[in-house]
């Protein structure tokens, strides 16, 4: 590298990517010549092994996360004059939900270093018509589950967790989604394992996953199907006005391949975000995300290359002091663009969107800990194709914007 001149990639390096093998291809070109493309046999066999690797009751596979938390509200009968309580530093399927099954969102503000809900702003926002709270495992980093849901027996309110960034996410020894009311994760393109486009809810309720997966088709009951089967095999009963979110089994082939590679594909990430966490420790503008709420020094442990808090690395988001540093993110983000770099922000809080405020009423300057986050947020390459020499090309070039920052 030449003095004077920033140091430059030769190929992008993406923000995310997937993780995907001729393993996973020859998986969906299997089901492709089977001859049965839709939800049966792949998606049960998915479900069981997912049930398996979480250590929950009961799982039901879906064609994304977002229908998975649009029918756990109306699997718990929520609907107009309810509130939901949830974090605005989400992505908008957290918030389009609770709208769209008629509820009031009732955002609140998020913990500035964990950037996870703050569990004394839920206390503060519960009413007399409250009725859930959805609470979103931020960048892989389990919420306050114990505050939480503590909150959630005392108020008599149902928990629904969006755990999109947190398959494989541990907490107090237990994986997110095996205990709790009922958790929604996501297998979106670049989440920390993929289907394409899928999701699953998981919950110890037996009644309630029924009610899920028959709201997943139509509201057609595949038990009374059963049951009427001397009736003929054409016949069926509708019984609530359900919707059409079943996964399919070209979702269920690729799930099954990446849920045998998730524990290698996190351990990846672990110790990539290790990487990061000990290569920019010395930078004092900017602040690192924290392993857990604690916000101590974590270690790699447990099985090799995972992190020992039970953190899932989805995301490598930092947040950076740009006033002090006297450059914008936008021109930040451009310096890491123009060194062949990837970045991106994680989220701009639904309460600044003009949605929220046209149709809830919500205004800029409401949630502090959240708009200060979002100042300064910005998430850095991280997925299980990186290696460590990718993450010392981010680090060097974030280096050099620091030091010709006219500090
Ligand atoms: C990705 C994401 C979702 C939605 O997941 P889909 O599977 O795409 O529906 C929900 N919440 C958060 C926080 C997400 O990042």
């Amino acid at each position: 590298m030449e003095c004077g001149k920033r140091p430059r990639r030769q190929t992008f390096l993406p923000l995310a990517q997937p993780v995907i093998s001729e393993e996973e291809i020859d998986a969906v070109s299997e089901v492709l010549r089977s001859g049965w493309l839709t939800t049966g046999p792949k998606v049960e066999e998915f479900e069981e092994r997912f049930k398996r690797y979480i250590g929950c009751e009961y799982a039901v596979a879906l064609n994304s996360c977002t229908a998975g938390l649009h029918l756990a509200l109306e699997a718990f009968g929520i609907g107009p004059g309810d509130e939901v309580i949830s974090s605005t530093l989400t992505f908008a399927a957290t918030g389009h939900v609770i709208d769209w099954v008629g509820a009031k969102p009732v955002l609140v503000d998020v913990n500035p270093v964990t950037c996870n809900i703050d569990p004394a702003a839920v206390e503060a926002a519960v009413t007399p018509r409250t009725r859930a709270i959805i609470p979103v495992h931020y960048a892989g980093l389990a919420c306050e589950m114990e505050q939480i849901l503590a909150l959630a027996r005392k108020h008599d309110l149902r928990v629904i967790e969006d755990a999109a960034h947190a398959v494989g996410t541990r907490y107090r020894g237990g994986k997110i989604g095996s205990f709790g009311d009922v958790t929604v994760f996501s297998f979106y393109a670049i989440k920390n394992m993929t289907t394409a486009e899928g999701g699953m809810v998981t919950t110890a309720d037996g009644k309630l996953a029924e009610k899920i997966r028959k709201l997943s088709y139509f509201g057609i009951d595949k038990n009374a199907f059963s049951r009427y089967d001397q009736r003929g095999r054409w016949y069926y009963e509708i019984e609530s006005l359900g919707y059409k979110y079943n996964m399919d089994a070209l979702q269920g082939a690729l799930g099954l391949v990446q849920l045998t590679k998730l524990d290698s594909l996190l351990n990846k990430r672990a110790l990539l975000a290790h990487h990061y966490l000990g290569s920019l420790s010395g930078m004092s503008d900017i602040q690192l995300p924290p392993c857990d709420v604690s916000g101590d020094k974590c270690r790699l442990g447990g099985r090799a290359g995972s992190c020992e808090s039970g953190r899932s690395w989805h995301l490598f988001p930092v947040q950076i002091d740009f006033n002090h540093l006297g450059i914008s993110r936008d021109a930040f983000i451009g310096q890491l663009q123009s060194a062949n770099i990837g970045s991106s922000v994680h989220f701009i809080p639904l309460h600044l969107h003009p949605y929220y405020q046209h149709a809830h009423g919500f205004r800029p300057g409401q949630f502090p800990g959240a708009e200060a986050s979002y100042e300064r947020l910005i998430s850095l390459p991280l997925h299980p194709k990186m290696e460590y020499s990718d993450v010392d090309d981010v680090v060097a070039v974030i280096a050099d914007v620091v030091r010709n920052s006219g500090l």
